[in-house]
């Protein structure tokens, strides 16, 4: 099988927005076994769009469209194709009554534009919009299968994942259910995670493996096709059994996770409190924790200890220690782990300090971090690591490097006990 991604909207061609929803859309195809051999972004005009899917239906079985479905007049997606495709526009009946509970809902008065949003081409399979207003659907007709999905992501990416690919797995003529799996690893680079595994890249074909690198962390998408569900699943876990063996110490967690998610679950599971002390890193480990909800029950407040005055006043970190060591340096990150969760009465301090850049500091290269988890009962861990990113980068890798750790750390002290 293969698809062309079809992405519609004049802000795409004006440069006023990235085509994000393409590049989504790809790696989840690439996942399923699905080429993807063109990507086409055409502006709100239904003569360019007309033609548009006239070039996709000779080269793509499946044709995917994002954008287009909300109520305007700009919004031509859904009308185009059914002109397209000689099919006629119908209500549907499930999307109106979410539409009109919306309304009611937020108090707002419904417009005669907001109705078209629950117009679907006739004899469509409808997908749910469970974060939005505007439904997807998939069509069949003349050999082509035609998804059309709305633009925004936040409400895109949810209908896919959930709706979007057992829709298309059903295209799959015997009948084989299509499962996916999603490793994510972090403390490792993407060269050193393939090499790893090679024989079993070169070796794949059913389930396939496929590796993504980003952010400072790799993900393999493991995808099984089998006429039985539970068949599907049962060969993602034989493979994934091989692939731990080899790199379990840096798998952290599934699917649509993050280290900051799993380091809020393992400190739920534990009972345990955590506060920051964050010279570095200037509260972002704190910013990203509560965007988590739920983080109440194991974060009451912290500190950005930018200063070494603040270092000194609030963390009581010792006049000695930043004179001979610095603000930079193991025996900082310490005290101020350790002083921090004092102050607070938490289980657990992380602390955050080192050089972001563009500027050395202290006689010390940029990218120098220290990373100190004191854990009550426990010895105080400082761990240093070097980094070569931006400002932005080396502060945003080093929150993700201390959940690594702490993860870690919490891993190890369950497994002794
Ligand atoms: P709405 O009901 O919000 O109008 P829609 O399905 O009609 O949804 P569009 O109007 O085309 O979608 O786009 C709405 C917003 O979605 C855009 O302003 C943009 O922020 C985002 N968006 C649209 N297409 C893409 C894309 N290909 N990649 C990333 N973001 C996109």
């Amino acid at each position: 099988m293969n698809a062309e991604i079809i992405a519609v909207g004049s802000e795409l061609l004006l440069g006023q927005i990235v085509n994000t929803n393409a590049r989504f859309l790809s790696q989840q195809l690439a996942g399923l076994g699905i080429n993807v051999y063109f990507h086409t972004v055409v502006g709100d005009n239904p003569d360019r769009l007309k033609s548009a899917i006239e070039i996709a239906q000779k080269r793509a079985e499946i044709i995917i469209f994002s954008g287009g479905l909300g109520p305007t007049k700009d919004d031509l997606t859904k009308e185009t194709i059914a002109r397209q495709l000689g099919k006629e526009l119908v209500i549907d009946e499930t999307a109106l009554a979410s539409i009109e509970l919306f309304f009611k809902r937020t108090n707002r008065v419904m417009t005669e534009n907001n109705r078209k949003q629950a117009l679907v081409l006739a004899g469509s399979h409808i997908l749910p919009n469970d974060h939005g207003m505007a439904p997807g659907m998939v069509v069949e007709s003349g050999g082509h299968t035609y998804m059309l999905l709305p633009g925004p992501p936040k409400e895109m990416e949810p209908m896919f994942l959930r709706y979007g690919t057992q829709a298309l797995s059903t295209r799959n003529k015997s009948n084989e259910r299509i499962v996916s799996r999603v490793l994510r690893f972090f403390g490792i680079g993407e060269a050193a995670l393939e090499t790893e595994i090679i024989d079993l890249i070169d070796a794949q074909s059913n389930p396939t493996i496929a590796p993504l690198a980003g952010d400072g962390e790799v993900t393999l998408r493991l995808t099984a096709k089998h006429v039985d569900e539970n068949a599907a699943q049962a060969m993602l876990d034989e493979l994934e059994k091989t692939i731990n063996q080899r790199l379990g110490a840096f798998l952290y967690g599934y699917d649509n996770t993050s280290l900051l998610i799993e380091v809020m679950k393992s400190l739920k599971e534990r009972n345990l409190t955590i506060t920051a002390a964050e010279s570095l890193t200037g509260g972002l480990f704190q910013q990203e924790l509560t965007s988590i909800s739920g983080a109440s029950s194991v974060f009451y407040g912290g500190i950005v200890c930018y200063s070494n005055e603040v270092k000194r006043q609030l963390l009581d970190v010792q006049e000695e220690t930043l004179k001979t060591h610095g603000a930079v340096s193991e025996q900082c990150a310490r005290e101020l782990a350790e002083n921090a969760s004092k102050v607070f009465k938490t289980d657990i301090g992380i602390s955050f300090t080192g050089v972001a850049g563009p500027e050395e500091l202290e006689g010390k290269p940029v990218g120098t971090i220290y990373i100190g988890i004191a854990i009550k009962g426990k010895p105080t861990i400082v761990e240093k690591i070097t980094l070569g990113g931006t400002r932005e980068a080396n502060r945003s890798r080093a929150v993700k490097f201390g959940c690594y750790f702490l993860l870690r750390i919490l891993k190890e002290s369950q497994n002794a006990n």
